[in-house]
């Protein structure tokens, strides 16, 4: 018989589901049961597998800062923690740090965000324009009055191998995937009693998570929670290039256009403007928008890209959360037992570990033990406080 009883169903398996129930079932306070319901295995569809993949540590609230430091040190550490069998996964972790560039409009932004990284222990370098030049001789800085650079911690990986080995870990530590989607959910009051399926089965749970992606509106709509959460798409070109340009990190312009080595070539993309981001499911990647906006853009910033090709594009999409582009994470007021973990507006790859540590201190230990994630939880939302992040890519 199929097992219908679980104390913790995680409804979604990407990254953030995938890290919850590896910290769940790695919490010797646990010892309790894991399911993750995800549709799709193969993961071809969810941002995990669609992201540009890369952390930071540049943001301008110091959650977010924290979150991707402990995202450094876990990812740092993968082989070893997340081996199975003696198999140690490798999420091919690549510190080539980020480079944020501002304009002399911008400077004094760039120059709060800097102090408060400091503040919290980020390596990150202030570099005014002749030291840009010095450092990145292909980078155009004529209009430029700096920019911040990520010495260590910062980089690119390889985000569907992280996701397969917090899955796989999670699996050799007793965690149950049933490849179903979440249809329903029951309430009793001011709890989740049981999920059902799409294939009509229903599982009982002590608790639910919200780890859908851009799922999780409809998901906490069969609760009765509405979640500000819309999916933005988001398109990422893969270009060559006949230069190489040394030392490049992930580069992001003061337009919003970001690119970075990949492989032979370089990955870049930007926002569509506001007035053309409506809420949007398909994967047609922007091609427009590459050809008008982001081409010249780039070739503004680096002359050797006038002559680059587009080799590869797709899509994905954005959990945008439209109050202030952080995460929501944590139990609803209405809702005891129902976790949240959306809206991560782009940068939720990177916090995942974070995120799936805090949930599983949530669920098993009633409250933050590492990082105090407390503000960035329900009430702030439904308070109109925002906690705005500046550094949206
Ligand atoms: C183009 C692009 C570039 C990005 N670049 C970066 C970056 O450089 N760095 C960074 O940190 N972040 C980046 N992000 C954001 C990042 O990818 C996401 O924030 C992160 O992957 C979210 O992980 P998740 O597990 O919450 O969601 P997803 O990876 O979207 O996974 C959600 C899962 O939930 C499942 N699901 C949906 N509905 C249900 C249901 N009803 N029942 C059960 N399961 C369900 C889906 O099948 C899916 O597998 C980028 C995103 C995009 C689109």
């Amino acid at each position: 018989m199929p097992q219908t009883q679980f104390d913790v169903v995680i409804a979604g398996g990407a990254a953030v589901g995938s890290a919850a129930a590896y910290f769940l079932t790695a919490d010797p306070g646990f010892g309790g049961s894991v399911a993750v319901v995800e549709p799709d295995p193969t993961y071809q569809r969810c941002a995990t597998a669609l992201s540009a993949a890369s952390i930071r540590h540049q943001f301008s609230t110091e959650e977010n800062i924290r979150m991707s430091r402990f995202g450094t040190e876990f990812l740092r550490a993968f082989g070893d923690a997340l081996a199975v069998d003696g198999v140690r996964p490798d999420p091919a972790f690549h510190e080539g740090g980020y480079l944020f560039l501002a304009t002399p409009a911008g400077l004094p932004v760039l120059r709060d965000n800097h102090a408060l990284q400091r503040r919290e222990g980020a390596d990150v370098a202030l570099l005014d324009a002749a030291a840009l030049r010095a450092r990145f001789p292909w980078l155009r800085v004529d209009d430029l009055a700096g920019g911040t650079l990520g010495l260590s911690g910062e980089g690119w990986l390889d985000a569907y191998g992280m996701l397969q080995g917090l899955r796989r870990k999670a699996i050799a530590q007793g965690a149950t995937y049933l490849p179903r989607r979440v249809t329903g959910i029951e309430r009793a009051g001011a709890r989740v009693t049981a999920v059902r399926l799409d294939d009509g089965q229903a599982l009982a749970c002590g608790a639910l998570v919200n780890a859908a992606g851009v799922g999780a509106p409809a998901l906490a709509r069969l609760a009765g929670i509405e979640l500000p959460v819309q999916a933005r798409k988001r398109s990422v070109f893969y270009v060559q290039c006949p230069e190489r340009l040394p030392g490049c990190p992930m580069v992001i312009d003061p337009s919003g256009a970001y690119f970075r080595p990949e492989g032979q070539g370089f990955i870049a993309g930007i926002a569509p403007p506001p007035d053309q981001d409506p809420e949007c499911f398909d994967f047609d990647v922007q091609h427009a928008l590459f050809e008008d906006v982001l081409w010249p853009l780039l070739a503004r910033r680096v002359p050797a890209f006038e002559a680059l090709r587009c080799v590869r594009s797709w899509a994905g999409h954005y959990d945008m959360n439209l109050v202030d582009q952080n995460v929501i994470l944590g139990p609803h007021p209405d809702l005891d037992n129902l976790y949240f973990a959306n809206g991560f507006s782009g940068h939720g790859m990177q916090q995942a570990p974070a995120v799936g540590r805090a949930l599983a201190e949530l669920i098993a230990h009633g409250g933050y033990r590492t990082l105090d994630l407390g503000r960035l939880g329900w009430r702030r939302i439904l308070e109109g406080r925002p906690i705005v992040e500046k550094n949206v890519v």
